[in-house]
């Protein structure tokens, strides 16, 4: 598993005090890193899934969002 989370130290140590312009990137990144995401059929990465969540997927919720009227008139 990669991690993703200490990126921002080999940074520091190659840099020393000279500033860089982080370089553009403007496709889809991760929901839970900000990282560059290369997989374009999900939103977060595989490892951070498994972090996260416990599971290699994202859980996805059973219903949407024009099925909340009628689970709302169930529990009244
Ligand atoms: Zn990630």
């Amino acid at each position: 598993m990669k991690n993703y989370k200490k990126k921002y130290l080999t940074q520091l140590q190659n840099h020393g005090a000279v500033v860089h312009e982080p370089l553009s990137f403007y496709g889809k990144r991760c929901l839970h890193c900000y990282e560059p995401l290369k997989e374009s059929d999900s939103y977060v990465h595989q490892a951070c899934n498994k972090r996260f969540y416990g599971q290699l997927t994202t859980p996805q919720l059973g219903y949407r969002l024009q099925d909340l009227d009628e689970l709302a008139s169930k529990v009244i």
